[in-house]
């Protein structure tokens, strides 16, 4: 019960990573606020965590906008009392290089990936500095400390999240707050379903996913969430400004 006392809000948590962060935090004492676009997903994720015995709000919102960023932190404070964890993974994908990807989804996935970051720590961290205490935990990408190739708009987003990640951390290092992030390899997530779904050959597309993993598997959600988890918790004390690579080996 490494978080019991604690609230997590955690974006994106109506599916995959998110999800599987939400429900650990909650499965460890947390009073969880699951946010995310979609508000069956955010219901079905709250719904998951209260049946594993934790306490736990659905809310709906687009990180990409200032007002919905700013009314999740005011939710959260209303309705759990707090806001000691902040869990930055909602994020997006696009495949293409440069000359594929037209400016429309360039600005889309920089919205959701990098601005959502930004609006999301920008409004939830007065409450924590407040209170000299808080932790936010951004979920980045192997594509955030590595060129994936056809992958331009998204590896730019990702190093970007990294590049805030380090910067929150030394801003706010004296305040109390640490700033941390994972950089998860290929995990299996109805993310990855729905990239496998798009192949001409889906159960060769996931041979091939498989076959560049020096693991010989993909990634689990609920490995990405242990990670988030440690970095959330007071085990990781000494660290902030981290990128965390959970890959399997991926990048070594
Ligand atoms: P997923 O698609 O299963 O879940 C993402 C969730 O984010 C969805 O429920 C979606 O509704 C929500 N979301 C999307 N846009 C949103 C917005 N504007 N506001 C609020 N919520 C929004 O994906 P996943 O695989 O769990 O990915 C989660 C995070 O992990 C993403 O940031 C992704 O870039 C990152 N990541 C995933 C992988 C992977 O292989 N799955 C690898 C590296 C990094």
């Amino acid at each position: 019960m490494r978080f019991a006392g604690r609230v997590a809000l955690v974006t994106g948590a109506g599916s995959g990573i998110g999800e599987a962060a939400a429900v650990r935090f909650g499965a460890e004492g947390a009073a969880v606020a699951a946010a995310d676009l979609s508000e069956t997903a955010a219901a079905a994720t709250a719904e998951r965590v209260r049946k594993a015995g934790g306490r736990a709000i659905a809310l709906t919102a687009d990180v990409s906008q200032d007002t919905d960023c700013r009314r999740l932190v005011a939710q959260t404070l209303a309705q759990l009392g707090a806001l000691d964890i902040l869990v930055n993974n909602a994020g997006i994908g696009a495949v293409g290089t440069v000359l594929e990807t037209d400016e429309a989804t360039f600005q889309k996935v920089m919205d959701v990936n990098v601005r959502g970051t930004f609006l999301l720590s920008k409004a939830a961290l007065p409450s924590m500095i407040a209170r000299k205490a808080g932790v936010i935990v951004n979920t980045a990408s192997i594509a955030g400390v590595r060129g994936i190739p056809e992958r331009a708009a998204y590896t730019a987003s990702k190093h970007a999240i990294v590049g805030l990640t380090r910067a929150m951390a030394l801003d706010h290092v004296r305040d109390g707050v640490r700033v941390n992030c994972i950089c998860p390899g290929t995990v299996d997530t109805p993310w990855v379903g729905r990239l496998l779904d798009q192949a001409a050959d889906p159960p060769a597309a996931r041979a091939a996913l498989v076959a560049r993993q020096p693991m010989g598997r993909l990634g689990r959600a609920e490995e990405m969430a242990a990670a988030i988890l440690f970095l959330a918790s007071d085990e990781s004390s000494f660290t902030t400004g981290t990128a965390m690579l959970v890959d399997g080996g991926f990048t070594a």
